[in-house]
Parts: structure tokens; C-alpha cells; sequence
């Protein structure tokens, strides 16, 4: 009897450990069959909002194939949904604030620890005098002469063996949606928004025949209408409430606006993140203003959930 006790005990920490060891196989939950969007990050850029900075995973089948922004927190979001860096096909920026861009490094650094073999393309806007381009951003961290971790440039340097390669990409954008990015199923437009003065974009990602598309920041001019024609999912960014003025109004798209361009597209399915303080309490209102023009399936985002697409 003894012996069988031992035996048992044994068994169940054999197992338990097990799971700890392998915690990828048995977190992941999002996206195991079709399409779905897991937001790492639903808040920034305040830390008091208890959420992550801007980030967004999209699931194909159990696999993590493109992420959209990795704002401050959104790494640790990364591993608490299970996903690998080595799963990635592609990575999109709207634009390199802090609130969309701040983890980057410290994804790519976990990276370092998988077996990744093949380049992983890096996409996003141009730069002007206030920042830095796509490629000025990722040579920034890991050039080799003055990047801030340059111990790591031959992430960048194209005749050094031993790890794979980054590889971005600065996308000038237009009002018209322009095709940037195809790899089998999977395939990117992007539009120019208007944030204040930073070059910043809108994406829409087709895959497995689903449309999803991420607003990033913006006031709602430009051609996020017709980039949002139809889609499955629109991911807007609540960042102000109806009436804001100012810097807020324009940088922000209010929920009003936001409304109008998810009824106007025609769009399936409207989640609300980067909801920041000055948002968080007023649901209510940021609902009615909405339901005054789109009538469709509406949720607010909190970390880590997950919204298939239908
Ligand atoms: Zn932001």
C-alpha cells in the first residue's frame, strides 16, 4: 500500500510538472479552430488602468500568425496566452508610440530562446521629423553601431549565421487601401490615418478568408471607412470619450465617429479597446453614442480576450 502511495504521488507531480514544463500546450486557448483575435493589450498608455499597451494577436488554428502593435505589457500578455514567437509570420505597427511599440525588444528578445529559422518581416509607417521610420525604429534597437542592444544586431546583419533575421519595412500609406504584405492565406492592406502629427496607419489583415481590421490611433479621417468596407471585425480604439476637445479630438476618434465608420463600412462584429481612464466608467455612454449609428454586435476589450471570427 505504501508503495502504491508513493507510486501515485509520484504519478500526479510527474504530471503536474509536466504541465508546468509545457505550459504552450495546455494556456493556449484562443484561435484552436478558425480565425481569432486575442487582445494582449486593451488599455495604455497609463499603468493605473491595470491593462497592457496597445497589442493583438491573430490565431489561425492554434497558431499565432501576425501581431498587430506590442505596446507596454503585451509581452507578458504574449506568454500568458501561450504563443511563440517562432509561430509568427508577420508583425504590423499602426505607429511607435510608446503605448504601441514599447515590448518590442523584449519579444524579440524571448524569441532568442526558439528555434525560429526564418526571417520574420516587421511593417509599419514611414517616419518624419517626430519619428523614426519602420526601419529607423528596428535599427534604433538592433543596429550595430548605435543601437540601444546592439549585442543582439545580428538579428539585423544579413551575413551572420546563427539566428534569423528581422526584416522591416517602412509602408507609405494613402487614403486608398494599398496592398502591403501576402504569404499564402494571409495578407495585410494598410491606409494612412490622421494621429497628430505621427505617421501612423490602419491595417486590415484577410485570413483564411476573414477580414479583421485594427484602426491603431486616430481622429477618423482618412480612408479607414473603405479600408473597414465589410469586415468581419473591427477593432476601434475607445482613447477619448464623446465630447473631448482639443490635443484629445485630435488625435482620437470619439465613440460617435467611431459609430458612424463601423456603419458606414458595414462592419460585422465592433470591439472597443485602448480604453484609458478617461474612458473606463463611461461604457454606458460610449455604448449609447454607438447603438445612435451601428447596430450591430459591440464588446469592450479587456487583456486577453478572445473574439473569433465568424
Ligand atoms: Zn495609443
Amino acid at each position: 500500500m505504501f508503495s502504491f502511495l508513493v507510486f501515485r504521488r509520484c504519478w500526479i507531480v510527474s504530471v503536474l510538472l509536466a504541465y508546468a514544463l509545457l505550459p504552450s500546450a495546455f494556456a493556449q486557448s484562443c484561435g484552436s479552430h478558425g480565425v481569432a483575435v486575442q487582445v494582449l493589450g486593451s488599455g495604455g498608455p497609463e499603468l493605473q488602468d491595470k491593462r497592457a499597451s496597445s497589442s493583438y494577436l491573430v490565431w489561425q488554428d492554434g497558431r499565432a500568425r501576425a501581431l498587430v502593435d506590442a505596446g507596454g505589457g503585451s509581452a507578458l500578455r504574449f506568454g500568458e496566452s501561450g504563443a511563440q514567437m517562432s509561430q509568427l509570420d508577420v508583425i504590423f505597427f499602426t505607429h511607435f508610440h510608446v503605448d504601441h511599440s514599447g515590448d518590442f525588444s523584449a519579444l524579440v528578445k524571448s524569441s532568442w530562446f526558439e528555434d525560429r529559422k526564418r526571417p520574420l518581416p516587421v511593417y509599419g509607417p514611414e517616419g518624419n521629423d517626430f519619428m523614426p521610420s519602420t526601419t529607423e525604429f528596428v535599427a534604433d534597437f538592433f543596429g550595430d553601431q548605435h543601437g540601444a542592444y546592439r549585442y543582439l544586431s545580428e538579428l539585423l546583419e544579413p551575413g551572420e549565421e546563427g539566428s534569423y533575421k528581422l526584416q522591416p519595412h517602412n509602408v507609405t500609406g494613402s487614403e486608398k487601401p494599398i496592398p502591403v504584405f501576402r504569404d499564402g492565406d494571409l495578407a495585410a492592406q494598410a491606409v494612412r490615418v490622421i494621429h497628430g502629427g505621427v505617421p501612423a496607419l490602419a491595417w486590415r489583415i484577410e485570413i483564411g478568408g476573414k477580414h479583421i481590421v485594427f484602426t491603431g490611433d486616430t481622429n477618423g479621417e482618412g480612408g479607414l471607412t473603405q479600408l473597414a468596407a465589410n469586415a468581419d471585425l473591427l477593432i476601434a480604439h475607445n482613447a477619448v470619450p464623446e465630447g473631448a476637445v482639443g490635443v484629445e479630438r485630435k488625435l482620437h476618434m470619439p465613440p460617435s465617429v467611431i459609430g458612424q465608420i463601423a456603419a458606414d463600412a458595414h462592419v460585422k462584429h465592433l470591439v472597443l479597446s485602448h480604453r484609458m481612464l478617461r474612458t473606463l466608467g463611461k461604457e454606458d455612454q460610449t455604448r449609447s453614442e454607438i447603438r445612435k449609428r451601428y447596430a450591430g454586435p459591440l464588446d469592450f476589450a479587456n487583456d486577453l480576450d478572445c473574439f473569433a471570427v465568424q
